[in-house]
């Protein structure tokens, strides 16, 4: 947190954001349209069995966080820049529009923002210029920052985050590929992103990614969801309503109130 920040007295540093079907609703549809495109991508350069690919696709979704990352796990070797630029690059961005609304709220909040998600670095920046967010956060952790190139080749022994990683069941030696859901991916994001869960919310609409930033330590926010899920602290229908429903973002802390409001000296001086 910066000094100016601390001083200032907000309940929270840091605000981490999911991006996809968070920041706009599902209801726009790119999902689907990136689900077709990895079944596509497993049919014609995988060639797995057509009737195959529909559950496949779906299972390793729920068993490893992302179908890529339950694809490398049973052995598919592929490249991770072709897929991405297969199931991303081609999606329909002229769906998403700008959102000033949005932007005016995320402007308006004191913390830091960043975006967390699963998705490549180029699908992440062209969301966020087609919705004129993208000098709304200052940085986004996506899977090039969780999959570093060095850390899907071979590794020393002795590295206990990477031993962890290997025995939470969602990697092989041969292929790691860290993501939302697993804790780990969580407290990756929390150390690059150098912020104190405690002092952090955390926005996703996907359920067991909630339940995982909970564990992680961080607060937890479930878009797309009138009610709580578990795991979850706070629920919205969507981002808009962001205001009315956690108006702590914008409030300053008691004991700091009377500090804010009371100019500095210098600057009375200057002023006069
Ligand atoms: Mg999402």
């Amino acid at each position: 947190m910066d000094t100016a920040l601390r001083n200032a007295g907000v309940k929270y540093e840091c605000l981490l954001f999911d991006m996809d079907d968070t920041l706009y609703p599902l209801s726009i549809g790119l999902n689907l349209f990136c689900r077709k495109n990895i079944q596509e991508y497993m049919l014609e350069h995988l060639h797995i069995e057509e009737n195959e690919v529909p559950k496949m696709c779906l299972d390793l979704y729920r068993e490893y966080g992302t179908t890529m990352a339950g694809l490398k796990v049973l052995g598919y070797e592929f490249d991770n820049d072709e897929f991405h630029a297969y199931v991303h690059g081609r999606l329909p961005y002229e769906k998403l529009k700008p959102d000033p609304v949005l932007r005016n709220l995320l402007i308006s909040m004191p913390q830091r923002k960043i975006i967390f998600t699963n998705a490549d670095h180029a699908h992440a920046v062209k969301v966020l210029n087609r919705m004129g967010l993208e000098d709304c956060f200052e940085g986004i952790i996506c899977f090039e920052t969780l999959n570093p190139h060095k850390q899907y080749m071979d590794l020393p022994n002795d590295n206990h985050v990477l031993t962890d990683i290997a025995e939470s069941g969602c990697f092989n030696s041969h292929t790691r590929i860290l993501c939302k859901p697993s804790v780990e991916a969580f407290e990756a994001a929390i150390r690059t992103s150098n912020v104190d869960p405690k002092k952090t919310i955390f926005f996703d609409d996907s359920v067991r990614n909630v339940a995982s930033a909970k564990v992680a330590g961080l607060h937890t926010v479930i878009l797309g969801h009138s009610d709580l899920v578990p795991g979850a602290d706070h629920a919205l229908n969507s981002i808009h309503n962001i205001k009315e429903a956690l108006p702590e973002i914008w409030e300053i802390e008691e004991s700091n109130q009377q500090q804010k409001i009371q100019p500095p000296a210098v600057e009375t001086m200057v002023l006069a």
